[in-house]
């Protein structure tokens, strides 16, 4: 006889951890999405208040997990990060999105989705709750949602930058193995390069200070040559990071050409 799937919801973030403490091999899900099959026992987090929610502040927002995508739509554009807001607003379709949350974007298994580059390139900060701890990682060192903890707060570096770009790699509003997210940002000063992000996600991600910093102080226009030792700082770096990797090559040429793109923006 076929054992049918069991639902439990969670109210309270304290929910989560008596659940996850009582019930063995339960896993967290928020608006299901994601996977093509429901594990056998989940629990459904999505309905916790405490955890749905966007707050502006000066210099950053914070939002609460279980906010759905949809939500993050109606806040007015011209107060978040243009790529973030681009990137929400790329991922499937208006029923999905309505469903869908934030949370379950980040803490994906096996793969970066869209959301993963804007928030790396634009530092990001996770904050993760245990039952005992609260722990805070940026988005660059976040690769899963440790043993025990559960999302509970994203906070977003709030800034305006000159040249932004975000471009998704692969089919528009579907993940595939040929997806990936790729963010370029870059601010100047006095015709310089005063501050630059450049970050891509998919089947792994990528992000390095020491590529962005080959360029600080730069001055513009930056010559072809410049351009050219650039792209190949970058193929190396990219080769090294997929290397053992089952990454589709076109992501490869997509990556550098992106790059120049954007460097090109740079006047
Ligand atoms: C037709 C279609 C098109 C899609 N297109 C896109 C797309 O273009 N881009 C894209 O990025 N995605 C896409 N998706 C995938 C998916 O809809 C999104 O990634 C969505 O944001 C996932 O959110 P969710 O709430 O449904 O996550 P869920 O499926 O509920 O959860 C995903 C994972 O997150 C974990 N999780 C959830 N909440 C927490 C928490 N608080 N703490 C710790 N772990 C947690 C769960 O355990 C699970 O492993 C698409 C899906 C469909 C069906």
């Amino acid at each position: 006889m076929l054992k049918s799937k069991q639902i439990y919801y969670a109210k309270t973030l304290n929910d989560i951890f008596y659940q996850k403490k009582s019930i063995k091999d339960i896993q967290l899900m928020s608006g299901c999405t994601q996977d093509k099959k429901l594990p056998e026992i989940s629990l459904c987090v999505r309905n916790i208040r405490e955890l749905n929610y966007s707050i502006k502040h000066e210099r950053f927002f914070e939002f609460g997990p279980e906010i759905t995508l949809s939500q993050i739509l109606e806040i007015d554009p011209a107060k978040l990060p243009s790529v973030f807001y681009e990137a929400v607003k790329s991922i499937a379709n208006t029923n999905i999105r309505n469903i869908a949350t934030l949370a379950g974007n980040i803490c994906a298994k096996n793969y970066r989705y869209t959301l993963f580059a804007p928030l790396v390139a634009l530092d990001a900060k996770l904050e993760l709750k245990s039952e005992t701890e609260t722990i805070y990682l940026p988005m660059t060192k976040f690769s899963e949602v440790p043993e025990n903890f559960v999302l509970s707060k994203i906070i977003l570096p709030l800034g305006e930058w000159e040249v932004a770009v975000f471009k998704r790699l692969g089919p528009a509003h579907l993940i595939t193995e040929n997806s990936a997210s790729f963010v370029f940002l870059a601010d100047t000063v006095k015709n310089q390069i005063a501050n630059l992000k450049i970050a891509f996600a998919g089947p792994f991600s990528l992000r390095s200070l020491e590529l962005e910093n080959r360029l600080l102080g730069a001055s513009l226009p930056l010559s072809e040559n410049a351009i050219l030792e650039f792209v190949e700082a970058a193929e190396k770096l990219y080769d090294e990071t997929c290397q053992n990797k089952q990454v589709p090559p076109i992501l490869r040429a997509q990556f550098l050409n992106l790059v120049k793109y954007s460097l090109e923006q740079l006047t």
